[in-house]
């Protein structure tokens, strides 16, 4: 059985050099072929010797993860249906913004999601496990490998909840940091509100930036769409979000999603300025996108400019996101690691 060289970090690398009989610098290319130059296999890895590539390639591998299928929408936005060994797989999506440089991967950190939410298309599919980090920063390579493109920015926004894996992530996040060289600033993760998690961000002060799905100000209406709110409620989610912007010195990210005459009125704006008021936050609109079996709509257009105009009322800087992907169901909650929608 060849072991895979992606998702090992520069200390590993350097002991398989050692067990070859190579100096440090060898470890040193064969990280950078991997993260940065992304190969897909040790014969591309042309400034090491042949010799020393068949050495390397009789116990090794790049990888063993699979593409099973790729769409490419009319917007540009690629999802990936990503196999592992085990057989289990995972979407993962790449964002082209045209009028930026940047390069989004939307990484999924588990293989399904137990917090169940009304509204997403991967809590209807219920948990299987978690990602170990290598098999999170897979997705990135994979996307890299494939469009020989660097990716710039990564968003803990694909399935699972990335704070129900939190040292994997973490990992994950360290080895985005350093081993592909994205900065801090330029990675998310987004959560559902789970509070122990949040605390232990603050401890370690997060230098990335996180994101909360808040989604509704009012715990009623909050745990009709997400049984995450009977267990971490918004009063004490709250306390938690403020404890963690003054330890970590971070503004957070407050996701919310606007359905159609539920979460979307005038009412639910105000409540929503109110619950934000003392809080340092962006604020991101995310009109509901379709997914199958759930019960609601979309917000007609003015209801989003009405809640954002509230909103900026308030003091605070609202963005609305851009729906990316919507015609592959790469959108916001459509990914769902399903094959059996497949068509081919
Ligand atoms: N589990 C994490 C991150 C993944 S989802 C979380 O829940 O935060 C990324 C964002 O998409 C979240 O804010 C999530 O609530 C939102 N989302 C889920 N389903 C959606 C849908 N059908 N339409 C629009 N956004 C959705
Ligand atoms: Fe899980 Fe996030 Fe979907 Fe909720 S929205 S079910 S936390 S992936």
């Amino acid at each position: 059985m060849k072991k895979v060289l992606s998702g090992l970090r520069q200390e590993d690398f350097e002991v398989i050099a050692q067990e070859l009989n190579a100096s440090k610098f060898r470890a040193r290319q064969i990280h950078n072929w991997i993260y940065l130059k992304s190969v897909s296999s040790i014969e591309e890895m042309t400034d090491l010797s042949k010799d020393f590539r068949e050495r390397l390639a009789q116990h090794y591998t790049v990888s063993k993860v699979k593409i099973k299928r790729k769409q490419v929408s009319k917007d540009g936005t690629i999802k990936y249906l990503i196999e592992y060994p085990d057989g289990n797989c995972v979407e993962t999506v790449l964002m082209r913004f045209d009028n930026r440089a940047n390069l989004t991967a939307c990484v999924s950190s588990q293989i399904g999601c137990p917090v169940n939410c009304q509204f997403c298309a991967t809590g209807a599919g219920g948990f299987i496990r978690n990602l170990t980090p290598s098999e999170i920063v897979e997705q990135v390579l994979t996307i890299q490998r494939d469009t020989k493109l660097k990716v710039t920015n990564v968003v803990f926004m694909g399935q699972g909840e990335p704070l129900l894996n939190l040292n994997n992530v973490l990992e994950a996040l360290d080895i985005f940091n350093t081993d592909f060289q994205i900065g801090a600033r330029r990675i998310t993760i987004s959560t559902s509100g789970i509070i122990p998690q949040i605390n232990k961000l603050a401890d370690i002060e997060l230098q990335s930036t996180l994101a909360l799905s808040l989604h509704a100000p009012l715990s009623e209406i909050r745990k009709q769409i997400m049984p995450i709110e009977n267990k971490y409620p918004l009063d004490k989610l709250k306390s938690a979000l403020l404890d963690y912007v003054e330890k970590t010195g971070r503004r957070i990210t407050i996701e919310y999603l606007l359905i159609k005459d539920l979460t979307d009125t005038i009412e639910m704006a105000k409540h929503t300025a109110n619950y934000l008021k003392d809080l340092k936050c962006n604020i991101n609109l995310i009109p509901y996108n379709s997914v199958e079996h759930a019960k609601y709509q979309k917000p007609l257009k003015t209801s989003v400019m009405k809640f954002k105009y509230i909103l900026e009322q308030s003091g605070k800087k609202v963005t609305v996101r851009l729906e990316r992907g919507s015609d592959i169901d790469a959108a916001c909650g459509q990914l769902s690691g399903k094959i059996k929608n497949q068509v081919n």
